[in-house]
């Protein structure tokens, strides 16, 4: 049958609040026109990100009361150990609350002044545990993956030229080399086997260590299976220990393709590199084997990784954000093609090219898409990435907004209105004006700042 369908059924409903224009007005005046400032109970289908707020399967409900709190070499920790090393075959496994604080411990060993760690889009977090510690983050993504409409299988991929010139010129000060899959912050899009294999030979040849970025790591393994020559026939669980096989250790977000509502880990080879991070991790985050996790989170994991490698769930988990974006694409609407693995992403520069980059684009077609209906969608552009640590402003390489998609949680009739807001607010663009800020801090600055409209 042509229709792929959701590979499960509902077992548990959460109401939604149906607001009106008027409360949306002041819900979103009262925030500072930040979505992250807006209760959540005043957003209908919220697309702000799909970290953490996907909707866990009965296993692993079964797997929160399975869990034991042991303080140490608790039984829930070796499930999740194992489940890590299933797919992620790393000598040392070491958890951690979320993502970032697998980058902050990490960037914190290797980091540091003068050092200068390449990626194909550093995501946020990781950008600014790096820079925190005084180092450079660089991206060196394609030039296609920088081209919105542009067709392109593997716009994740790194740029092998780009990285062999910096490899040639500041190897001495480069502990790591970064590879996001799937590139986040470039638009959801895969990182293709062959081109990750390219990344290793040169790590190889200029003896640098290959961490990934792997917060996506099944859905990247999907788009492999789907689109690169000769990986048809293959397991995507197969496909994930061939991609781990080539790195020296990952920053993961169990947010995402662990399928859980909370949790990550910081997996390596080295052994030396794992006592440091394992040092600073029992000062920040707890002792080895839970890691700012209660136990019962690291069975949710655990169950998580089993599901999200399986191909009903992967054939669905991307045809359903494949749906959004086709359907916006039908509408006229300018987007990220092709459409990324969680994400959609509205190309805002382009579809409001008189709000110029410095009055925030991508601001204004997310706080209209809040006040049209409710949806609440991220700014992934000059607010986000237009701030440089010296305080300075420049726009950021593109403009979008992200239509995220949490998994297992949305059903096509919530995307099919979406669709529709999206294609109202796009008919009255041209009445839409830019914003200014009015108070933000020096990092991560697109979570709490605070905005104006520039015009009535
Ligand atoms: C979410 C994310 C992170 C950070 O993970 P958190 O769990 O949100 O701290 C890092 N890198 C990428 C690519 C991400 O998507």
């Amino acid at each position: 049958m042509p229709t792929i369908i959701e590979p499960f059924r509902i077992h548990s409903v959460e109401p939604l609040r149906i607001t009106t224009a008027e409360e949306r007005h002041a819900a979103i005046a009262a925030a500072g026109y930040n979505l992250f400032a807006v209760h959540s109970d005043d957003v209908l289908i919220d697309l702000l990100t799909d970290s953490g707020t996907g909707a866990m399967s009965s296993e692993q409900w079964a797997g929160i009361q399975r869990g034991n709190e042991a303080y140490a070499g608790s039984p829930s920790w070796y499930r999740f150990e194992a489940a890590v090393k299933a797919l992620f075959p790393f000598r040392h496994v070491i958890p951690t609350h979320q993502g970032r604080a697998a980058e902050k411990i990490l960037m914190a060993v290797i980091g540091g002044p003068g050092r200068i760690i390449p990626n194909n889009t550093h995501f946020d977090t990781t950008r600014a545990n790096i820079e925190a510690t005084g180092a450079e983050a660089v991206d060196l993504v394609i030039p296609e993956g920088l081209d919105p409409a542009l067709e392109h299988p593997f716009k994740g991929n790194m740029d092998l030229a780009r990285l062999d010139a910096l490899l040639r010129e500041r190897r001495a000060d480069i502990p790591a080399v970064f590879v996001t899959i799937t590139n986040n912050s470039g638009g959801g899009q895969p990182v293709s086997l062959e081109n990750l294999r390219g990344v290793r030979a040169l790590c190889d040849r200029h003896q640098v260590p290959l961490f990934l970025d792997a917060c996506r790591f099944a859905e990247n393994a999907w788009f492999i299976r789907e689109r690169e020559p000769g990986q048809g026939g293959r397991e995507v669980a197969e496909i994930v220990r061939e991609i781990a096989s080539l790195a020296d250790g990952m920053t993961m977000s169990a947010k995402k393709d662990g399928l859980a509502n909370i949790g990550g880990w910081l997996a390596m080879h080295d052994d030396a590199l794992a006592a440091s991070c394992r040092n600073l991790l029992i000062l920040t985050e707890g002792f080895p084997t839970y890691g700012g996790l209660a136990g019962r989170d690291l069975d949710a994991i655990a169950q998580g990784l089993v599901e999200v490698v399986q191909h009903d769930y992967l054939r669905y988990r991307i045809r359903s954000t494949g749906y959004l974006g086709d359907g916006l694409h039908a509408a006229g609407i300018p987007t990220m093609r092709p459409v990324g693995g969680h994400a959609v992403y509205i190309d805002a520069r382009r579809m409001l090219p008189h709000i110029p980059p410095l009055q925030y684009p991508g601001q204004a077609l997310a706080v209209a898409l809040y006040e049209a209906g409710g949806i609440r969608s991220c700014e992934i552009g000059t607010v986000m990435f237009g701030r440089r640590p010296d305080g300075s402003e420049q726009p950021a390489a593109l403009d979008l907004v992200r239509l995220a998609i949490p998994r297992r949680t949305y059903t096509q009739s919530h995307i099919d209105y979406v669709i529709e807001v999206c294609a109202e607010v796009a008919a009255r663009s041209a009445g839409l004006g830019g914003y200014r800020i009015t108070e933000e801090p020096a990092a991560l600055r697109h979570f709490t700042a605070r905005f104006e409209p520039l015009q009535g």
